[in-house]
C-alpha cells in the first residue's frame, strides 16, 4: 500500500485522470467516493518526484501515505486551520 483516499473525497475526478498507474478507480457502491488499488500504486516513483494523486487534489486531508499521514494535511491549500485541529 502506498496512498490511499480518504472519506474526505469529493470525488472530482482529478486525480483518476493523472495517474501514471491506472490506479485509482470509482467505488461501484458509493457514488462519488474514489479509491486507491493498493496493489497498483507505485506512489509515482517510477515517473515523478511527488504522488501526482496528491498534488492534484484540491481536498485537503483526502489523501494519505502509508503511513496514514494526509498529504495535505488542513491549512496546506486553504490557510485555514479549524480552532479544534490537532497540530
Ligand atoms: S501515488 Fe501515483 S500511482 Fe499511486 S494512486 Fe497516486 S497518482 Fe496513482
Ligand atoms: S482528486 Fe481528491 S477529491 Fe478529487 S477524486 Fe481524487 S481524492 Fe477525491
Amino acid at each position: 500500500m502506498k496512498y490511499a483516499i480518504t472519506d474526505k473525497c469529493v470525488g472530482c475526478y482529478a486525480c483518476q485522470l493523472v495517474c501514471p498507474s491506472q490506479a485509482v478507480y470509482a467505488d461501484p457502491d458509493v457514488n462519488g467516493r474514489f479509491h486507491i488499488h493498493s496493489r497498483r500504486c507505485t506512489g509515482c516513483e517510477d515517473h515523478y518526484d511527488a504522488p501526482q494523486c496528491a498534488s492534484i487534489c484540491p481536498i485537503e486531508e483526502a489523501i494519505v501515505n502509508e503511513m496514514n499521514l494526509p498529504v495535505n494535511p488542513q491549512g496546506s491549500l486553504t490557510g485555514i486551520i479549524s480552532p479544534g485541529a490537532a497540530l
